[in-house]
């Protein structure tokens, strides 16, 4: 650390991204990410954009938004679009919460929240999920304190119900609720039409899951108009460019594909029951995920073990130290090969071999 970097700043413990490791050929099961290939038409309209990077991308991403609004029936206000949801998450901290206004979140969910609340000075609470690892509705009921929900949550994969959902945001009318539906596409009811109802409802989203554009970074918030203001002021007084042409292009062409990313996270859906069933009948626990990942342990073997024996193999997947979790492993649903090899291995190292 300089000595240049303020107090206020120099304690930040940063966000730890899963690790990309080089130095051989893993299958990747780390990062949630899809294992399938944007579609064609996706590649065609990044590479048709590429020709125009000399120039800046729009900033009100017109013909992506109109797509957008048009497939979710929303209001083009009552949208916006930014570089991957973690930029919508850190937008809305910043907006909507501050000393006065804390925010809370379950105890183990998306390990973003607390670094946003803690780069914007936010005061947080963290609410234990329940014993089995689902989060309680009741424990939110009229708060009064703003409220990030992964739904479905991560690393559980668990996910509320939409009727609960509604209760905790109609209970908590004078605060922000943002629900965040980065895996939603994998089962889980929505709570975008629950907006036009509440005014203070933000509910995020993300192309890198269900649309196969991690890399390409594009995020959106669905809100009613005014929230959706606030967020574009912090987004002008940023950067009014955030979302790059390319992406832009590309999350156009996805929308249009929308039947070819829906079909793959049926196949991801099939191949997670297919995995929960096996990795059931080898004695793990596996709780009930909705989500396009699995979280498990298994009596036999400790998860940081289970975790560095398969990396060593060459399968990635991702394990928490956080002592309530540290006997699980979270596994991003793959193909249906990358899962027969992921169960091969696990196979051999509980015989030992
Ligand atoms: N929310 C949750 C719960 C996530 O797991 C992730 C992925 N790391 C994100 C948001 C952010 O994803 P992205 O920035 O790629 O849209």
């Amino acid at each position: 650390m300089s000595r240049f970097f303020t107090e206020r700043l120099s304690k930040l413990e940063a966000y730890t991204p899963g690790e990309q490791p080089k130095d051989m050929k893993y299958i990747k099961l780390n990062t949630n990410e899809s294992p399938f290939a944007p579609s064609e038409s996706v590649i065609a309209a990044a590479e048709r954009e590429a020709h125009r990077l000399m120039l800046y991308s729009d900033p009100e991403c017109t013909p992506l938004v109109s797509a957008f609004s048009e497939l979710y029936g929303i209001d083009k206000s009552e949208l916006i679009m930014t570089n991957g949801s973690d930029e919508v998450l850190n937008f809305a901290f910043m907006a909507f919460s501050d000393t006065s206004r804390p925010i809370v979140f379950p105890d183990i969910t998306y390990g973003f929240y607390p670094v946003f609340a803690r780069l914007n000075g936010i005061p947080y609470e963290e609410i234990p999920l329940s014993e089995d690892f689902s989060v309680n509705p009741e424990d939110y009921i009229g708060i009064g304190k703003n409220i990030v929900i992964a739904n479905p949550n991560a690393p559980t994969g668990i996910a509320l119900s939409l009727a609960d959902i509604e209760r905790i945001v109609a209970s908590n009318p004078d605060n922000v609720v943002i629900i965040d539906e980065a895996y939603v596409d994998f089962g889980a009811e929505s709570a975008v039409a629950l907006v036009p109802k509440y005014p203070n409802l933000l509910v995020t989203g993300t192309f890198s899951k269900s649309r196969s554009l991690a890399g390409a970074r594009l995020g959106f918030g669905i809100a009613q108009r005014e929230l959706i203001a606030d967020l574009n002021t912090i987004k002008y007084s940023t950067n009014p460019y955030n979302v790059n042409r390319m992406t832009m292009a590309a999350g156009e062409a996805a929308i249009r594909d929308n039947a070819y990313y829906m079909n793959n996270c049926k196949t991801v859906m099939e191949n997670r029951e297919y995995t929960r069933d096996r990795l059931c009948a080898l004695g793990f626990r596996v709780l009930p995920s909705v989500a396009n990942f699995l979280f498990a342990e298994s009596p036999d073997v400790d998860g940081e073990k289970l975790y560095l024996e398969l990396r060593r193999r060459g399968i990635l997947i991702r394990h928490f130290s956080k002592e309530r979790i540290k006997n699980f492993n979270r596994i991003t649903v793959g193909t249906r090969a990358e899962m027969d090899a992921l169960l091969a291995q696990i196979e051999n190292i509980l015989k030992g071999n």
